[in-house]
């Protein structure tokens, strides 16, 4: 008669138990008992265990799963010594509560570690059977590590950035959604963190894509090294990383963090040989304080870091309530501002330019306004650079060089202004644009408008990022005929060595640089200093924001021959600026 084993029996397996082991068939008794040791020596891999641990008989296959040589080896090892001590806890609980001929008690997945210590995952099935009249373990065991290991790696690429092996956006959110819960769970408090680098697209447009990459897996790293070992840094897309910090509870980490981080990515890059800076802005919102889901801690973190990028960059913000209004209603414009030319919502003023000396109106400087049938006029200064970041900004100079290049040609025709010119800001994306120079031809065929009467104003951010392709636009405009302007000159970096590099052929002093009665001696110094250095290259200044006698009158009298400002006029409508056409201002 089979005994069983009872529900109370241990599988008793010690260091030094010894196993009985057999590569040969089971006897014929036991097949006579039972069908299983044939069946077993037939399967893939299978062994007879006796309840005490010992094991009775182990087929070829499973003295391959266990990495062992051959039979004789599984001598020196108990049983036990292949699983570590939790799986066993597991077949020993299992082992207690198997009635006879019972399938499948023991779990059905297990890791065995090998005698060559390699990992090894199986799925078993095991039955409690009468083996030469002892109760005895029938397992029969498949290795599925090949299977466990396409499930793990398809895992890891559904979670993890193939480029960076950062976390990716899945895992990054059920990460964060855990983290919540947990933070509410145990009042605490999550930080989330949103850094984008600013001039990842420059590098990957002169660089090429594989600095791109280089500089992606290197940020990556970076980040990494700035973070605790429980904080989690996620790559969202494109140059787009967050950083997940639990347990804020414990002083202004975040703070640090992003400090920490900013440092990081400014400290140069070497990528193609070349050492490139860029850096970072950073947006952190924190739950619960500043969001009460996870919807919104994402929405708060992207709006912080987007302040953090319009206010110069390289810094970083903590989310406050205002920027959510603000967040709000720049969504707002944005989504009219792709409606500004359908819906006829642009205007240029026009702001005179005038000889310093004669006193003569000569030209005009056309200055966009947007507008808005809701909020009324909205400054340049916000939408411009909004077009330029939303990809609007080239139909919008186009439009506005066609317009005003029109109703240049328009004031040429009337004998008091027959050399009346007009500038007009290029921005500085437009030079992405290789095709501006065609365009421009085809405005000056469709007016009549020489194309000495264009001035096109650039600034010397132009340069930073693709100065090749922008010198290539800028030497084509300049063969047309059409004059350069430098705009806002002085308030960069790098101006004189900009000025020697472009084309120009005039220079804007900026308005800051007009000095008035408060100004100081170094400010005087500074502009006079500009003036020479013009002359002495052979430029043309031009004075800009002129609301004084005075600064009209220290700029002539340094060779500055052509001014702009409300000391004349202040921009105005097309039918106001034609009541000073062909004016000399007293
Ligand atoms: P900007 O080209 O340097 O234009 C001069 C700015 O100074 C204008 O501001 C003008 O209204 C202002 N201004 C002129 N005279 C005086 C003065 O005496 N005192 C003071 N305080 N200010 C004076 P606005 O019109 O707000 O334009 C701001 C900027 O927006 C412009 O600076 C230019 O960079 C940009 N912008 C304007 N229109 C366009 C455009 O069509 N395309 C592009 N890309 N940018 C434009
Ligand atoms: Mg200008
Ligand atoms: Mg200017």
């Amino acid at each position: 008669m089979p005994c069983a084993v009872g529900k109370n029996s241990r599988l008793n397996i010690k260091q030094t138990d010894t196993p009985i082991v057999t590569t040969d068939r089971p006897s014929d008794d036991a097949a006579m008992t039972t069908n299983s040791p044939l069946l077993i020596a037939a399967l893939p891999a299978g062994v007879l265990l006796h309840r005490d641990g010992r094991i009775v008989y182990a087929n070829p296959a499973m003295i391959r799963i266990l990495g062992l040589a051959n039979a004789e080896q599984l001598l020196q090892y108990s049983l036990l010594s292949f699983f570590q001590p939790e799986a066993w806890k597991r077949i020993e609980q299992a082992v207690h509560a198997m009635e006879p001929h019972e399938t499948g008690g023991i779990p059905s997945e297990l890791t065995l570690t090998q005698a060559d210590d390699k990992e090894a995952t199986l799925e078993i099935v095991t039955t409690l059977i009468t083996f030469q009249g002892e109760p005895t373990f029938c397992t029969v065991a498949q290795d599925i590590s090949k299977r466990k290991q396409n499930e793990e790696r398809i895992r890891h690429q559904a979670n993890y950035d193939g480029l960076t092996g950062l976390p990716n956006r899945t895992l990054f959110l059920d990460r964060l959604q855990r983290e919540i819960v947990r933070a509410t769970r145990q009042n605490h408090r999550v930080a989330l963190m949103f850094v984008d680098l600013d001039r990842f697209k420059w590098v990957n447009d002169t660089l090429g894509h594989a600095a791109g990459d280089d500089l992606l897996r290197e940020v990556a790293r970076r980040l990494q090294e700035c973070l605790r070992k429980s904080d989690t840094v996620a790559r969202m897309g494109g140059d787009e990383f967050t950083a997940i910090l639990p347990d804020m509870a414990k002083g202004p980490y975040a703070e640090r963090v992003a400090s920490e981080v900013l440092g990081q990515l400014v400290s140069p890059f070497t990528l193609c040989g070349q050492d490139v800076s860029i850096s970072g802005s950073i947006g952190i919102a924190i739950f619960p304080d500043d969001a009460a889901t996870l919807d919104e801690l994402l929405r708060n973190a992207d709006t912080a870091m987007y302040r953090a990028k319009s206010a110069g960059r390289n810094g970083y913000r903590f989310f406050t309530p205002d920027m959510h209004a603000e967040a709000q209603e720049r969504m707002e414009l944005e989504s009219d501002l792709h409606h500004v030319l359908d819906r006829k919502e642009l205007i240029i003023h026009y702001q005179p330019i005038v000889n310093l000396n004669t006193r003569q109106v000569i030209g005009a400087e056309s200055l966009l306004r947007w507008i808005h049938p809701k909020r009324g006029p909205i400054s340049p200064a916000v939408f411009i650079p909004m077009a330029e970041e939303l990809g609007l900004i080239s139909k919008m100079t186009e439009w506005t060089i066609r317009t005003a290049c029109t109703q240049t040609q328009q004031w040429r025709q009337r004998p008091d202004s027959s050399d009346f010119f007009i500038s007009v800001n290029l921005s500085c994306t437009r030079c992405r644009d290789l095709a501006v120079g065609e365009k421009i031809q085809a405005i000056f065929r469709d007016t009549g408008l020489p194309p000495a009467a264009l001035v096109l104003e650039i600034t010397e951010n132009i340069l930073s990022e693709d100065a090749t392709r922008a010198m290539a636009m800028l030497n084509q405009i300049v063969q047309m005929g059409v004059n350069l302007w430098l705009d806002d000159f002085g308030t960069g970096h790098s101006s004189l060595s900009v000025l020697k590099r472009l084309p120009v052929n005039g220079i804007k002093i900026d308005r800051s640089f007009v000095p008035s009665s408060s100004s100081d001696p170094e400010t005087i110094v500074l502009v006079e200093a500009i003036l020479s250095l013009a002359k002495s290259l052979n430029r043309q200044v031009i004075g800009e924001g002129i609301e004084t006698e005075a600064q009209a009158e220290f700029l002539r009298n340094r060779n500055c021959s052509m001014g702009q400002g409300y000391l004349f006029l202040k921009p105005e409508p097309a039918e106001r600026f034609e009541t000073i056409l062909g004016k000399t201002f007293s």
